[in-house]
């Protein structure tokens, strides 16, 4: 491998003078502050909220950094995953004329960023059994070509990606490798944040959004090399995480043995889900789940949805998604959202039997 971040970089970026804000400029401890033109007097809120919150959020990443074993200056935190690959593809990819690698079936904010960015988007599917085209990516990828896009557990199929072929990309490909990880407390798998001393390519991202259960916060991570996260920080916006974000997750935090406990209850709920849909006649294949929902191959997809629409019970249709051909998608719900589930599955089917004689 040939890394060279200075390369990649977006020349107008690499040439940016950022924003420079108040709390920017002042970083110290003062008693009177009349620096950034806030409300002096207060706010019909409790509190702090009349003050622009931390620009570099330093409280919450030391928290993170303890849990997640990454040192503050290697996080960088966004408002949700999807400000992280927005600010990914803003800062490394040159509208009109750079291109990036997805491998669809995949989670659809790579492509809409993409657009959104006008960079070019090139595709290598994944094999039938969900795994990464290698030399399909090979194949793809110039002197152009800035980020490779993996996500393990991928969205939607549920399945980890083969770690090995992780690290043939990340050993081959001297453009950026994001290893999105939106669902890995649900896997088994080690997250590659551990590894981003051995590749400095590697782009990790988290979010609180599914395991912690706190998709209403926005609050995704993104870690790499401390001379990535440096980029990233250039471009954000200089307020980009709310207080009430920050304050509410670092008080989260605190409580990782119930979210953990939630982690093996929802694994066990997906397993005993995804057996008795493999049961089902009308369901030809359940794929396997590192995830907190499964995909499920069955015949008529789309009739299975709208009849469970009727029911008030709604699951992602992906029917229509290339390479998932009569799919649903579904999360994993409560106990008794499940047993909803299966009774509405058993009453389709007695309907369709009815049907049938
Ligand atoms: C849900 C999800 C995310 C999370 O996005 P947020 O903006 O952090 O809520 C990121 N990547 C994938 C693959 C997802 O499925």
């Amino acid at each position: 491998m040939n890394f060279n971040l200075d390369a990649l970089i977006r020349p107008n970026i690499k040439s940016l003078k950022p924003y420079s804000s108040a709390r920017h400029e002042f970083t110290g401890e003062a008693s009177v502050y009349l620096d950034a033109n806030e409300n002096s007097l207060g706010s019909p809120l409790p509190k702090w909220y009349n003050r622009y919150p931390d620009p570099l959020q330093a409280q919450l990443k030391e928290k993170l950094s303890h849990i997640k074993q990454v040192p503050p200056q290697q996080m960088f935190l966004g408002n949700g995953s999807d400000e992280c690959i927005d600010l990914l593809f803003r800062s490394f990819c040159r509208p009109g004329v750079d291109n990036i690698i997805i491998c669809p079936p995949t989670y659809g904010m790579y492509s809409v960023s993409a657009n959104i960015n006008d960079t070019a988007i090139r595709t290598a599917p994944l094999l039938d059994d969900y795994q990464l085209n290698l030399a399909h990516i090979e194949q793809l990828a110039d002197a152009n070509t800035k980020i490779i896009w993996l996500c393990s557990p991928n969205n939607p199929t549920g399945n980890d990606l083969h770690r090995a072929d992780i690290e043939v990309v990340l050993n081959n490909f001297n453009g950026l490798v994001v290893v999105d990880e939106a669902y890995i407390n649900f896997s088994r798998q080690a997250t590659f944040a551990k590894q981003l001393a051995d590749y400095p390519n590697l782009v990790v991202l988290q979010t609180l959004s599914k395991a912690w259960g706190l998709a209403g916060l926005r609050l995704g991570i993104m870690m790499a090399s401390p001379e990535i996260i440096a980029i990233i920080n250039t471009v954000k916006a200089p307020y980009n995480i709310a207080q009430p974000t920050q304050d509410l997750a670092i008080k989260a935090l605190d409580n990782m043995a119930d979210v953990n406990q939630m982690i093996h209850l929802i694994v066990d709920m997906r397993n005993a889900l995804a057996e008795v849909f493999e049961q089902m006649p009308i369901v030809e294949k359940v794929y396997p789940s590192a995830a907190n929902f499964f995909l499920v191959k069955m015949y008529g997809a789309k009739q299975v949805y709208d009849y469970l629409i009727s029911r008030g019970i709604v699951v992602r249709d992906r029917s229509n998604v290339q390479f998932c051909d009569n799919a649903l998608r579904i999360t994993v719900g409560t106990e008794q959202e499940n047993t909803q589930l299966v009774d509405a599955m058993a009453d389709y089917m007695d309907l369709l039997a009815a049907q049938n004689n």
